[in-house]
Protein backbone atom coordinates (compact mmCIF):
# COMPACT_ATOMS: atom_id res chain seq x y z
CA UNK A 1 0.00 0.00 0.00
CA UNK A 2 1.22 2.88 -1.14
CA UNK A 3 0.69 5.27 2.06
CA UNK A 4 3.35 7.32 3.00
CA UNK A 5 6.32 6.02 0.24
CA UNK A 6 5.11 8.44 -2.61
CA UNK A 7 4.68 11.90 -0.58
CA UNK A 8 7.42 14.14 -0.43
CA UNK A 9 8.46 16.37 2.31
CA UNK A 10 7.86 20.31 1.76
CA UNK A 11 5.71 22.50 -0.63
CA UNK A 12 7.86 22.26 -4.17
CA UNK A 13 8.41 19.63 -6.42
CA UNK A 14 11.47 19.70 -7.94
CA UNK A 15 10.28 21.41 -10.83
CA UNK A 16 8.98 24.32 -8.59
CA UNK A 17 5.00 23.58 -8.87
CA UNK A 18 3.72 23.93 -5.43
CA UNK A 19 2.91 20.48 -3.89
CA UNK A 20 -0.26 20.66 -1.30
CA UNK A 21 0.87 19.18 2.32
CA UNK A 22 -0.54 16.60 3.33
CA UNK A 23 -3.88 17.01 5.80
CA UNK A 24 -4.14 15.63 9.02
CA UNK A 25 -7.01 13.48 8.26
CA UNK A 26 -5.08 11.45 5.49
CA UNK A 27 -1.97 10.79 7.90
CA UNK A 28 -4.40 9.77 10.32
CA UNK A 29 -6.55 7.70 7.89
CA UNK A 30 -3.06 6.30 6.63
CA UNK A 31 -1.63 4.88 10.13
CA UNK A 32 -4.82 3.59 11.23
CA UNK A 33 -4.95 1.18 7.35
CA UNK A 34 -0.96 0.81 8.17
CA UNK A 35 -2.27 -1.11 11.61
CA UNK A 36 -5.28 -2.49 10.57
CA UNK A 37 -3.08 -4.16 7.79
CA UNK A 38 -0.34 -5.05 9.96
CA UNK A 39 -2.96 -7.05 12.25
CA UNK A 40 -3.42 -4.61 14.98
CA UNK A 41 -6.62 -3.15 15.90
CA UNK A 42 -7.45 -0.81 18.24
CA UNK A 43 -9.20 -2.78 21.10
CA UNK A 44 -5.87 -5.03 21.32
CA UNK A 45 -4.07 -1.95 22.18
CA UNK A 46 -6.66 -1.13 24.70
CA UNK A 47 -5.96 -4.61 26.21
CA UNK A 48 -2.50 -3.38 27.03
CA UNK A 49 -3.34 -0.13 28.12
CA UNK A 50 -6.18 -1.68 30.57
CA UNK A 51 -3.57 -4.13 31.61
CA UNK A 52 -1.40 -1.11 32.44
CA UNK A 53 -3.82 1.44 34.27
CA UNK A 54 -6.41 -1.31 35.61
CA UNK A 55 -4.67 -0.89 39.08
CA UNK A 56 -5.04 2.58 39.45
CA UNK A 57 -8.04 3.40 37.96
CA UNK A 58 -11.27 1.75 39.68
CA UNK A 59 -13.43 0.54 37.19
CA UNK A 60 -11.41 0.94 34.51
CA UNK A 61 -12.19 -1.09 31.05
CA UNK A 62 -10.60 -1.58 27.74
CA UNK A 63 -13.39 0.19 26.02
CA UNK A 64 -12.88 3.08 28.29
CA UNK A 65 -9.27 3.30 27.01
CA UNK A 66 -10.33 3.22 23.50
CA UNK A 67 -10.68 7.68 22.85
CA UNK A 68 -7.43 7.80 24.60
CA UNK A 69 -5.67 5.55 21.73
CA UNK A 70 -7.30 7.65 19.56
CA UNK A 71 -6.23 10.76 20.93
CA UNK A 72 -2.73 9.48 20.87
CA UNK A 73 -3.08 8.45 17.15
CA UNK A 74 -3.99 11.50 16.04
CA UNK A 75 -0.89 13.55 17.29
CA UNK A 76 1.48 13.83 13.76
CA UNK A 77 4.36 12.84 15.38
CA UNK A 78 2.75 9.41 16.55
CA UNK A 79 1.85 9.24 12.94
CA UNK A 80 5.16 9.79 11.43
CA UNK A 81 6.74 7.15 14.05
CA UNK A 82 4.17 4.72 13.26
CA UNK A 83 4.28 5.32 9.45
CA UNK A 84 7.88 5.23 9.28
CA UNK A 85 8.17 2.04 11.19
CA UNK A 86 5.94 0.05 9.54
CA UNK A 87 7.48 0.97 6.31
CA UNK A 88 10.54 -0.62 7.22
CA UNK A 89 9.42 -3.55 8.52
CA UNK A 90 7.14 -4.01 5.21
CA UNK A 91 10.15 -3.55 3.52
CA UNK A 92 12.35 -6.29 5.11
CA UNK A 93 9.96 -8.32 4.94
CA UNK A 94 9.59 -8.16 0.85
CA UNK A 95 13.79 -7.99 1.65
CA UNK A 96 13.99 -4.50 -0.31
CA UNK A 97 16.48 -2.83 1.95
CA UNK A 98 19.92 -2.75 1.42
CA UNK A 99 22.59 -5.08 3.32
CA UNK A 100 23.35 -5.02 5.97
CA UNK A 101 20.69 -2.73 7.24
CA UNK A 102 18.50 -5.81 5.48
CA UNK A 103 19.47 -8.11 7.72
CA UNK A 104 19.55 -6.00 11.05
CA UNK A 105 15.70 -5.28 10.63
CA UNK A 106 15.14 -8.71 9.54
CA UNK A 107 16.74 -10.58 12.29
CA UNK A 108 15.87 -8.02 14.74
CA UNK A 109 19.46 -8.57 15.23
CA UNK A 110 19.72 -7.56 19.30
CA UNK A 111 22.10 -4.62 18.90
CA UNK A 112 19.92 -2.57 16.72
CA UNK A 113 17.91 -0.02 19.13
CA UNK A 114 16.52 2.71 16.44
CA UNK A 115 13.45 0.84 16.65
CA UNK A 116 13.22 1.81 20.31
CA UNK A 117 14.52 5.19 19.38
CA UNK A 118 11.51 5.77 16.93
CA UNK A 119 9.17 4.44 19.94
CA UNK A 120 10.86 7.15 22.14
CA UNK A 121 9.63 9.92 20.17
CA UNK A 122 5.87 8.97 21.00
CA UNK A 123 6.80 8.64 24.90
CA UNK A 124 8.30 12.19 24.60
CA UNK A 125 4.84 13.09 24.08
CA UNK A 126 3.70 12.11 27.69
CA UNK A 127 6.15 12.72 30.06
CA UNK A 128 7.56 10.32 32.08
CA UNK A 129 5.22 7.64 33.08
CA UNK A 130 4.89 6.74 29.52
CA UNK A 131 8.93 5.59 29.77
CA UNK A 132 8.05 3.29 33.12
CA UNK A 133 5.01 2.15 31.11
CA UNK A 134 6.77 1.19 27.90
CA UNK A 135 9.86 -0.33 29.76
CA UNK A 136 7.13 -2.97 31.36
CA UNK A 137 4.75 -3.67 28.62
CA UNK A 138 8.28 -4.12 26.68
CA UNK A 139 9.13 -6.59 28.96
CA UNK A 140 6.20 -8.50 30.10
CA UNK A 141 5.09 -8.47 25.85
CA UNK A 142 1.36 -8.54 27.64
CA UNK A 143 -1.13 -9.64 24.53
CA UNK A 144 -1.11 -8.66 20.51
CA UNK A 145 3.20 -7.70 21.52
CA UNK A 146 3.58 -11.22 22.14
CA UNK A 147 2.22 -11.99 18.79
CA UNK A 148 4.25 -9.20 17.63
CA UNK A 149 7.61 -10.74 18.99
CA UNK A 150 6.84 -14.09 17.72
CA UNK A 151 9.92 -14.85 14.85
CA UNK A 152 8.82 -17.89 13.84
CA UNK A 153 5.74 -16.05 11.83
CA UNK A 154 8.01 -14.75 8.65
CA UNK A 155 6.30 -11.82 9.22
CA UNK A 156 8.42 -8.81 10.45
CA UNK A 157 7.22 -6.56 13.32
CA UNK A 158 10.88 -5.21 14.35
CA UNK A 159 9.67 -1.97 14.91
CA UNK A 160 5.78 -2.81 14.84
CA UNK A 161 5.94 -4.12 18.38
CA UNK A 162 7.78 -1.20 19.82
CA UNK A 163 5.39 1.22 17.89
CA UNK A 164 2.72 -0.17 19.43
CA UNK A 165 4.11 -0.37 22.87
CA UNK A 166 4.51 3.17 22.44
CA UNK A 167 1.34 3.99 22.13
CA UNK A 168 -0.18 1.94 24.83
CA UNK A 169 2.41 3.42 27.19
CA UNK A 170 1.52 7.00 26.12
CA UNK A 171 -2.05 6.26 25.93
CA UNK A 172 -1.74 4.46 29.99
CA UNK A 173 0.14 8.00 30.73
CA UNK A 174 -2.93 10.16 29.69
CA UNK A 175 -5.21 8.06 31.63
CA UNK A 176 -3.13 8.54 34.69
CA UNK A 177 -2.88 12.02 33.96
CA UNK A 178 -6.56 12.52 33.13
CA UNK A 179 -7.55 10.42 36.18
CA UNK A 180 -5.38 12.75 38.51
CA UNK A 181 -7.44 15.68 37.11
CA UNK A 182 -10.14 14.15 37.44
CA UNK A 183 -9.32 13.42 40.99
CA UNK A 184 -8.45 17.42 41.58
CA UNK A 185 -11.77 18.47 40.21
CA UNK A 186 -11.56 18.06 36.60
CA UNK A 187 -14.86 17.69 34.78
CA UNK A 188 -15.66 14.42 32.75
CA UNK A 189 -16.78 14.96 29.14
CA UNK A 190 -19.89 13.16 27.73
CA UNK A 191 -18.11 10.36 26.11
CA UNK A 192 -16.24 9.37 29.69
CA UNK A 193 -12.89 11.27 28.30
CA UNK A 194 -11.88 14.30 30.76
CA UNK A 195 -12.79 17.75 29.58
CA UNK A 196 -9.56 19.63 30.70
CA UNK A 197 -6.77 20.03 28.10
CA UNK A 198 -4.17 17.25 28.35
CA UNK A 199 -1.21 18.74 30.50
CA UNK A 200 1.33 17.97 28.54
CA UNK A 201 0.54 17.83 24.95
CA UNK A 202 -1.39 20.74 24.24
CA UNK A 203 0.55 23.28 23.00
CA UNK A 204 2.38 24.63 19.39
CA UNK A 205 2.60 22.85 16.50
CA UNK A 206 0.08 20.54 18.34
CA UNK A 207 -1.46 18.09 15.61
MG1 LIG B 1 11.53 -4.06 18.20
Amino acid sequence: MAVAGSQRRGRETKGGSPMASIRSEQLHRATLEALAERGVRIEQIAEIVHFLQRDYVPGLTPEMCIPHIQRVLEKREVQHAILTGIELDRLAERSALSWPLQQVIETDESLYGIDEILALSILNIYGSIGYTNYGYIDKVKHGILHRLNDKSTGEVHTFLDDLVAAVAAAAASRIAHNHRAIEEGGAEGADGEATFDDPVTEGPGDA
